[in-house]
């Protein structure tokens, strides 16, 4: 049996950024050259990418990590180490990424646009970068940075316009089958719907949607007995529900009793989706015995309880049209697909103490390092104003200035901190 996975948990890390070199320039007949140790490349990310052709997440399940390339480190006569190559990720449309300590969305894979998810450790500066006036034979590099590194776990949430909902064997898949392109399995016993389907409807032309056959909802699948439960993350998103009901009795079961069974499994698992709209489609009454009251009692029960009914034979394509043309109509009335906003914001490392940072002093430069910083750095992008601007803040915020001045640094002294090197001026 084929499987779908539609949630996994993995781990991804961007690559380490490659290490600066320290190197000498050696000549012939040259006594000693100048610094020309190169930069270590930059490590790669980790990027998200839709694939069109995906619908599981099955490829996650036997490979649970994912790390990018490292940077790799700089050479002497100034060359920078090449930088790490990026991984790219696929995944299928309308996957949903969350932080998997604190379960916020971090991005809905529903629009195509790729996502950086583990960024890359920048390279360590080489010793070339280290020559001044004052010190001309600079003995040290920089050590390159770690990538991000963080648990997430995907979850798959169809996107589709409509949602057919409705107890095994009620016709759902058939429904799919002979009103749009899709193939589902169709079978006389339980449970046939393994894979949720998705099926495109044409109505006219430029009239079009996409319906989502999910495997039959049982009782009690909201509190995790039988399949149900986790198929009902895929009609979350739909804009309306498609209740199918064996009008029929032909297994023995009453629509009413079917139909209210169904209404408590979706209001157990959202209210949000119990108040999805809904329009309920009386299936098999090709089969309908002609004393049977039930299609009656069934229509009586929806309308109180504010739905439309409409009778329909999947098995013979009666009706069928007919109804995609309603659910057409309804739809231009509501709302498109949701697609979810990231609720999880990025941490900005706040400012740690003076005493957490190391402080190297090597003649008239200030060498600063430490762990908070290396993660504040990852989070900065140095070409823009406001985000320079923050760190120059968190720097001043933490006391190092003041802490450089007890310790005597001098105008004009250099600071160096990472990739970035600036002169102090009190
Ligand atoms: P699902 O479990 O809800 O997806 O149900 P299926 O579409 O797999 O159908 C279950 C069984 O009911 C299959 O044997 C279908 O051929 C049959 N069936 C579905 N719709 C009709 C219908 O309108 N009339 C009749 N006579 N049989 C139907
Ligand atoms: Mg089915």
């Amino acid at each position: 049996m084929e499987l779908f996975v539609d949630k996994v948990r993995i781990t991804v890390c961007g690559g380490r950024g490659g290490d600066g070199a320290v190197a000498f320039h050696r000549e012939k007949y040259v006594a000693s050259g100048g610094p020309d140790g190169g930069d270590g490349g930059h490590g790669g990310s980790v990027i998200l990418h839709v694939n069109d052709n995906l619908s599981t997440l099955l490829d996650f399940r036997y490979k649970r990590k994912y790390a990018a390339q490292a940077g790799a480190g700089g050479q002497g006569r100034n060359m920078s180490g090449k930088r790490g190559e990026n991984l790219i990720i696929q995944v299928p449309r309308g996957t949903v990424v969350r932080d998997a300590e604190t379960n916020q969305i971090i991005v809905d894979m529903s629009t195509g646009e790729d996502h950086v998810i583990a960024k890359g450790g920048r390279g360590g500066w080489g010793n070339n970068h280290f020559a001044t006036p004052t010190r001309q034979v600079p003995r040290f590099a920089k050590a390159g940075l770690p990538g991000q590194e963080r648990d997430i776990v995907l979850e798959l949430k169809l996107l589709a316009d409509v949602g057919l909902v409705g107890f095994p064997n009620v016709g759902k898949s058939t429904l799919l089958s002979v009103t749009s392109n899709a193939r589902p399995k169709i079978a006389n016993y339980h449970f046939t719907t393994l894979f949720p389907n998705l099926g495109v409807i044409y109505v006219d032309e430029g009239v079009s949607f996409v319906m989502a056959d999910i495997p039959g909802i049982i009782e009690g699948a909201a509190e995790g007995a039988g399949l149900g439960h986790d198929f009902l993350r895929h009609i979350d998103r739909c804009r309306l529900l498609v209740h199918v009901v064996d009008v029929s009795g032909s297994e023995g079961r009453d629509p009413v009793e079917d139909f209210d069974a169904i209404c408590a499994e979706l209001s157990n698992y959202s209210v949000d989706l119990s108040n999805r709209p809904m329009i309920v489609a009386a299936n098999k009454c090709d089969l309908l015995m002609p004393e049977s009251d039930n299609l009656e009692r069934l229509r009586k029960h929806v309308e109180e309880a504010g739905c439309q009914l409409y009778e329909i034979s999947a098995g013979t394509t009666q009706g069928t049209k007919n109804l995609m043309r309603v659910v057409a109509e309804k739809l231009r009335t509501l709302p498109p697909v949701t697609v979810y906003e990231p609720e999880y914001v990025e941490v900005i490392e706040e400012a740690g103490t003076p005493e957490e940072l190391q402080i190297e002093h090597l003649g008239s430069t200030w060498v600063i390092t430490g762990k908070w910083l290396e993660r504040l750095i990852l989070n900065i992008n140095f070409d823009d104003y406001e985000s320079r601007n923050y760190f120059d803040q968190q720097l001043r915020k933490c006391g190092l200035f003041k802490r450089l001045e007890d310790m005597g640094i001098q105008d004009g002294d250099v600071v160096d901190i990472y990739d970035i090197e600036f002169e102090y001026q009190r």
